[in-house]
């Protein structure tokens, strides 16, 4: 007999089901239809060209559960959850059709049965990551993941279906007498046996049956309604999340037409909710709060207060509130103060941490910089920090608000050519120049980062490479303005900077500072900049490969090197600075806990190197300790911002470590180099 063979209240059992499915498919289809319109409310981003890009990222990031795999037991653990839900979709489809017609089943064939051995072994894989996930929330208490009633509720719910799921084969070989799969479906066979030894009546095993297969129905019915209401929405959502991920490069910002917004008199950044694209509203379902960012973010881990999680869940708890399942949305409301704190915002240090971090493709940051852009250019808003800084752009074109001809400082004493006069002597600087030398605001105003420029120009000299440099016609990429939030301020230095390039038909750019490097790379092709962009420690790397420059005198220390965020994280270049450190003679390269894409940041990023940070709440100390621990000699960095973080941090503590640019070591060590 099938579960639906009865009479209830007048009504056979297949009314009933059709009763509890459309109920349950109309709460689903309301609550959907509501969280659709939210959606369709975002603003529109072009997320409809480069399928092949998109597949292939759905197939690491959504079948493969790649982001997941950063720490192996975890992800395992959710990826079977995750793998089990897949198979178990056609089992579902199939026993709600059977119950219409109850001949209807997967076949008894070699596919059906590896199918079921599939299902059979999953079925016990799924209930092995809900223990995990309950063991980790209930007896570890993880800090990282939220300890609430509706993830227990949801893991517990998950359980009983794998559990209803087996009683129902289970109950019914034991009823039957008889097992057409054999040995493929091993679990449910387990199953029968253990029924049949409690020793169960035929009709007591046709009562387990009949409940096992209702109250798996039913659960499956009532956990359906729950996702769209609870964190686990993102079982529906995560796909397209990953569909829709950006395919331009991580590390470039989104342009804004700043002017034009003015003139139209439109909002700029994220200051509502209204403000926010289909695609953010698509990030902040798809949330699983699993706490991985939180855990990444170098803000929250020296104990400020923001957590990109939390700036998620309060962006989504302002829009759900704004747009609530039962009656119309209210009057929209500023985003700042009332659901994320400025202080939030002002903390965050652009590293990306998170967006790496996030399992399901989220990114935090994009909002964190789209509320600091409102924040800045609408209601000029911002710490009183950050006034010298614009100040500074304004004047000078650089933040340091130095003057132009202190850019020089670092080259004295060295035969640096300069695009102007090589032009105004009537060298073609468009085809006798190779690289235009870009030092950056990072190295040429700080005294202590000169000798990174020098290093490399000695360097570069040694290799017999034509390079040049600015002089004083070189300007800030913009790049601090731009994270800082203020966009007018950085258009109008990538304005002038490319102008600047043209005029010397520059095509191949030396960086020595990651951010000057990501911003040329990926940020200035939206406003028509295209060149080749090296930074120092690829060239310096590829020059040691080809034995242009030979690394001959010993170094014997213990080497940390530090990887940067815009050079790492930004822009996956982790390869070329340590081929660089082992090929000192001498030096042994050892390497911290957190490194290449788990590299923590050094704290300066997104504007944070002109702001005060609190004792005891310093990024660069927390990184410092985490270098300290691999005990070198020397930590390496390839980066200007990095090099005055890692500097204070050492002064302030007064440690022996000594800090050292790449260049600097490969200057030190070459045959006929310097030594410090
Ligand atoms: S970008 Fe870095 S500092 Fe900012 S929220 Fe993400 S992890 Fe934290
Ligand atoms: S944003 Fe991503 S990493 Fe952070 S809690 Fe949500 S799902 Fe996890």
């Amino acid at each position: 007999m099938h579960p639906t063979d009865f009479v209830f209240l007048g009504l056979s059992g297949r009314i009933w089901l059709l009763l509890i499915l459309f109920a349950g498919m109309a709460l689903f289809s309301y609550v959907m239809l509501k969280r659709w319109q939210l959606l369709a409310r975002g603003k529109p981003d072009d997320r409809f060209r480069e399928w092949g890009k998109r597949l292939l990222n759905t197939l690491l990031y959504f079948f493969a559960q790649r982001g997941l795999f950063k720490d192996f037991i975890a992800g395992l653990m959710h990826a079977f959850i995750f793998w089990g839900f897949l198979i178990y979709a056609v089992r579902t489809v199939t026993l709600f059709i059977s119950g219409f017609y109850p001949e209807f089943d997967i076949p008894v064939n070699a596919w059906g049965n590896m199918y079921f051995a599939s299902k059979d072994a999953f079925s016990l894989l799924v209930m092995l990551g809900c223990f995990y996930w309950l063991y980790q929330r209930l007896a570890v208490k993880n800090p990282r993941l939220t300890l609430s009633r509706g993830a227990i509720f949801i893991l517990s719910l998950i359980l009983t279906l794998m559990v209803t799921d087996l009683l129902v084969d289970g109950s019914q070989i034991a009823y039957e007498m008889k097992n057409p799969r054999g040995a493929w479906a091993f679990a449910s066979s387990v199953t029968a046996w253990s029924v049949t030894q409690m020793g169960l009546s035929q009709s007591a095993l046709s009562s387990l049956h009949l409940a096992s297969w209702w109250l798996h129905l039913l659960l499956i019915v009532v956990f359906l309604n729950y996702l769209p209401i609870s964190k686990h929405f993102h079982i529906i959502t995560s796909f397209p999340n990953v569909v829709f991920y950006t395919t331009t490069p991580q590390g470039r910002m989104m342009k804004l037409d700043v002017e034009g917004a003015f003139e139209r008199n439109e909002p700029l950044g994220l200051q509502t909710i209204k403000d926010a694209s289909w695609r953010d509203i698509l990030d902040l379902y798809s949330c699983t709060e699993c706490g991985r960012c939180e855990a990444e973010c170098p803000a929250h881990l020296s104990g400020k207060i923001l957590s990109p999680k939390e700036i998620i869940l309060e962006l989504r708890d302002h829009a759900y509130e704004e747009h609530p399942l039962f009656g119309k949305p209210t009057a929209t409301r500023d985003l700042i103060p009332l659901s994320v704190k400025p202080e939030e915002i002002w903390a965050c240090t652009t590293c990306m941490a998170c967006v790496a971090a996030c399992p399901v493709q989220i990114n935090p940051l994009d909002k964190i910089v789209a509320m600091r852009r409102n924040e800045v250019m609408i209601k000029d808003q911002y710490p009183t920090l950050f006034t010298d800084v614009f100040k500074g752009f304004d004047g000078r074109g650089n933040p340091w608000n130095m003057a132009a001809d202190a850019r020089l400082e670092w080259a004295k004493g060295l035969d640096v050519p300069i695009m102007s006069r090589l032009q105004q002597s009537g060298v073609n600087t468009a085809s006798e120049v190779d690289y235009l030398f870009f030092a950056g605001c990072a190295t040429a105003f700080e005294p202590r980062n000169h000798k990174i420029a020098h290093s490399l120009a000695k360097i570069l000299q040694q290799a017999k490479i034509k390079f040049a440099i600015l002089g004083e016609e070189e300007t800030c990429t913009g790049d601090p303005a731009r994270r800082i939030g203020h966009e007018y301020l950085f258009q109008l230095q990538a304005n002038k900077n490319i102008q600047t390039f043209s005029k010397y038909g520059v095509k191949r750019i030396l960086t020595v500072c990651p951010h000057c490097f990501n911003t040329f790379k990926n940020e200035y092709p939206d406003f028509g900049g295209n060149y080749e962009v090296v930074h120092h420690s690829e060239l310096i790397a590829q020059l040691v490969k080809e034995e242009k420059v030979k690394l001959t005198k010993k170094l014997e220390q213990t080497i940390v090197y530090h990887d940067s965020c815009y050079l790492g994280r930004y822009n996956k270049v982790y390869g070329a600075p340590r081929e660089i450190l082992d090929a000192i003679p001498g030096a042994k390269r050892v390497e911290m806990k957190r490194s290449r894409e788990k590299g923590m940041c050094c704290g300066a990023g997104g504007g944070l190197m002109w702001t005060e940070e609190e004792p005891g709440k310093r990024v660069n100390d927390l990184r410092l300790t985490q270098a300290l621990e691999v005990k070198p000699g020397i930590l390496a960095t390839a980066c200007p911002f990095c090099m005055i973080m890692m500097e204070d941090g050492i002064k302030t503590k007064n440690l022996s470590l000594q800090d050292k640019d790449i260049a600097e070591l490969v200057a030190e060590t070459m045959e006929n180099g310097t030594s410090s």
